[in-house]
Parts: structure tokens; sequence; C-alpha cells
């Protein structure tokens, strides 16, 4: 067994749409950042490079590189699971807090599970997404950006 944990930030942004684990999520700004800026996916793969010992995301996929202005982080997550798949690893489960003021996220927790379940060929069930404000403290609670931390756990296939 091999845990990772992953962190990330991204601050709100006129005219950019709110991409959130993959969902496009209505509200009056979005996230700034190189790719889709998509906070939730970003954490995902930096435990899931950081379970396998792979670094991060940084190092992968860095946002420096014209390649990966405005990329689909699902695209990117998907990339990431093909080099844990390829060092025998799997997801056992995977647990999930966004910390946001704002929008209310409670309507598209299940909906993220399926899509983030789905990108890694998982059953929906080894995903857990919790949505949390931060009770109005600090730059998320000034509404200056959303945070992500997800914790993982990979198991070494079973060969059969
Ligand atoms: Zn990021």
């Amino acid at each position: 067994m091999k845990i990772g944990i992953g962190f990330d930030v991204h601050a709100f942004a006129a005219d950019r749409k709110l991409v959130l684990g993959g969902l496009t999520i209505p509200y009056h700004q979005g996230l700034d950042g190189h790719s889709d800026a998509d906070v939730v996916i970003h954490a995902i793969m930096d435990a899931l490079l950081g379970a396998a010992g792979l670094g991060d995301i940084g190092t992968h996929f860095p946002d420096d590189d014209p390649v990966y202005k405005n990329a689909d982080s699902m695209k990117l997550l998907k990339n990431v699971h093909s080099f844990i798949s390829r060092d025998a690893l799997e997801v056992s489960n995977m647990d999930i807090v966004i910390m946001a003021q704002q929008p209310k996220l409670a309507p598209y927790i299940a909906e993220m599970k399926d899509s983030i379940a789905q990108a890694l060929n998982i059953s929906n069930t080894a995903v857990n997404v919790k949505a949390t404000t931060t009770e109005k403290l600090g730059f998320v609670g000034r509404e200056e950006g959303i945070a992500a931390q997800v914790v993982v756990l990979l198991m070494t296939k079973r060969e059969d």
C-alpha cells in the first residue's frame, strides 16, 4: 500500500470558467491558471504522483510549457493514471476536501465523484468528495480563491 497527499490553490479571476473535478460549474467567475485551473484535479494528480513516488505535476506538466496552456486537467489526470498503472499500482480509495466559501458545491458532489471515478477507471464508491467553507476565515473565506486537499491510497495490482 502506498499513501499520497495533494494540495492545491487557485485564485478567482474574472472571465474564466469555473472547472472543478472535471465539471463546469455555473458561477460569475472562474479560477486563474495556465491550464483550466481545475484545483481539485490538480490536487488529485499530486496525491497520485506522491503515492507512486513520481514527483509532482510541476515536473510532469510544467506551467511554462505552451502545450499545457488552457489544458484540460482531466486529460492530464488520465496521463497520471497511466503512469501509476504502468507501475502496477491502482487506486484503492481517495478522499477529497474542497475548500470554497462560494459557490455552494453540494449540488455537484455526486456528479464530481462520478467524473473522477470514470477518469481513474474505478468505482465511484472509491471516491469521496467533501466541500467545506472556512467560516469566512482566510483567503478562502474572503472568496479570493479555492483550495483542495486529497489523500489517496494505492495498492499493488494483484496478478491474476
Ligand atoms: Zn493547480
